[in-house]
């Protein structure tokens, strides 16, 4: 997937290690991170959704969250149990950061 930094925190985590001091694990970094459609109103349109398909992703009661696509970026936690980095973090989440859309919007097949 791709991405925007904005703060030197987010650098120093963009080019930590996951699981590092200073680094947290990124989501869309993670096999398990899957980008996938939801049908919207209007035959044949679609919005972009991501979601984790290790199920760590959970409302608090228990049904599972799924994100708008332009936020993916956004997505990081302390550390994951189930994290499967797919290479180079930082190289990966910086071409993210430049290519997401910078809000949700409707694709049409
Ligand atoms: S398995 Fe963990 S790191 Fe991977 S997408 Fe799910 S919550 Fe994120």
């Amino acid at each position: 997937m791709a991405y925007r930094v904005d703060t030197a925190t987010e650098i120093d985590d963009l080019l930590a290690p996951a699981g590092s001091k200073t680094g947290s694990v990124h989501c869309a970094n993670c096999i398990h991170c899957k980008l996938v459609p939801s049908p919207a109103e209007g035959e044949g349109s679609y919005y972009l959704r991501v979601r984790c398909d290790a199920g760590k992703w959970r409302k608090k009661l228990g049904e599972e969250k799924i994100y708008k696509y332009f936020t993916v970026a956004r997505r990081s936690i302390a550390s994951c149990d189930h994290y499967e980095d797919m290479g180079d973090s930082g190289d990966f989440l910086r071409d993210l950061r430049t290519t997401l859309p910078d809000r949700d919007e409707l694709y049409s097949k």
